[in-house]
């Protein structure tokens, strides 16, 4: 038996194994990323808001949503400053900054610092690691 946080974290996980599918599990549970233009959202163009598919937080809103080229959906800022976490990723051989759900630390993707005005960020962000709430 290990300790009762070891237990807790272990059935969390679990959880979310049986919730999510193989791609959003391997993508948010263990820093994956999926091919580009193969991901969902990508294209998608309606009003609405782009969530954390592990836990339902608000993260993009489509009024940030543009088309960067790159085959990940991408943003130019997160919906509130505090939607997101990031922080230095010095695997692979490169030095980016990740990109972390605030709520449930779930890996969403990587921010860049090429994107358009006004901020002048690209939020890369896995298609996979997002649910996708249309607009009433
Ligand atoms: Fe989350």
């Amino acid at each position: 038996m290990g300790n009762p946080a070891d237990q807790d974290k272990k059935l969390i996980l679990q959880e979310r194994k049986n919730k999510l599918s193989p791609q959003s599990y391997h993508i948010t549970q263990e820093a994956g990323t999926e091919p580009p233009f193969t991901g969902p959202h990508l294209n998608e163009k309606r009003d609405g808001a782009f969530a954390c598919v592990v836990c339902g937080q608000e993260l993009f809103s489509s009024r940030a949503k543009y088309d960067s080229g790159s085959g990940w959906p991408s943003f130019y800022e997160p919906v509130i400053q505090d939607a997101v976490n990031v922080h230095e990723d010095m695997s692979h051989g490169m030095v980016r900054t990740e990109v972390i759900c605030a709520s449930c630390e779930a890996h969403l993707g990587h921010v860049f610092p090429d994107g358009p005005k006004p901020s002048g960020l690209r939020f890369c962000i896995n298609g996979h690691a997002l649910e996708f709430i249309p607009e009433e």
